[in-house]
């Protein structure tokens, strides 16, 4: 079993209840057992701009699923809550990524972890602190809450409590 940590993310259609039924369709994939859900923040638009806010969040949990695996699984469930792939970084119903899979470190096409973007994003480091401030990021050896005081960003977050 490995410990999991995954951004979730919508910036389209009813964004809470697309982040409800993700985790709902988390919590009955079977080799996946939820570990905790941080808070929910309202965050700027990263990328094209003109596009809607996004809600962020961090999870943990624990799987036996392969990294491959528990991303074919991330994709049907946002396939399952309509999210079209059109253009990069454009609006989603639906954004779910690997954070971290333990400490491996993969860089494949169409797989990389921990996840490429993570240390330079305010909206996924700020909903990590809350789970793992002390968890090491095994590429640069620096923990979350390290990441987060080094990071410079015009992103804007708006805490929006918890869901559960
Ligand atoms: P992003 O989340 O970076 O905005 P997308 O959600 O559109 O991008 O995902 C594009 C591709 O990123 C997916 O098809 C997937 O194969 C790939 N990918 C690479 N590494 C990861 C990861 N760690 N988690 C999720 N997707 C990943
Ligand atoms: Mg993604």
């Amino acid at each position: 079993m490995a410990q999991v940590f995954l951004g979730i993310g919508s910036n389209k259609g009813d964004k809470l209840k697309n982040i409800r039924n993700a985790i709902s369709s988390l919590k009955e994939t079977q080799g996946i057992e939820l570990l905790a859900i941080s808070s929910l923040y309202c965050t700027s638009p990263v990328g094209p701009q003109g596009q809607d806010w996004f809600i962020n969040g961090a999870i943990s949990l624990k799987t036996g699923l392969s990294p491959w695996d528990l991303l074919e699984r991330l994709m049907s469930i946002e396939e399952g809550l309509g999210r079209i792939r059109d253009r990069p970084w454009g609006p989603r119903t639906m954004d779910l990524d690997i954070l971290f899979y333990g400490d491996l470190v993969i860089d494949q096409t169409g797989l990389t972890i921990p996840h490429p973007h993570l240390h330079k994003r305010a909206f996924v480091l700020v909903p990590l602190m809350e789970l793992a401030p002390d968890l090491l990021h095994p590429v640069f050896k620096k923990t979350i809450s390290q990441l987060l005081e080094g990071l410079r960003s015009d992103e804007r977050l708006v805490y929006l409590g918890s869901i559960c």
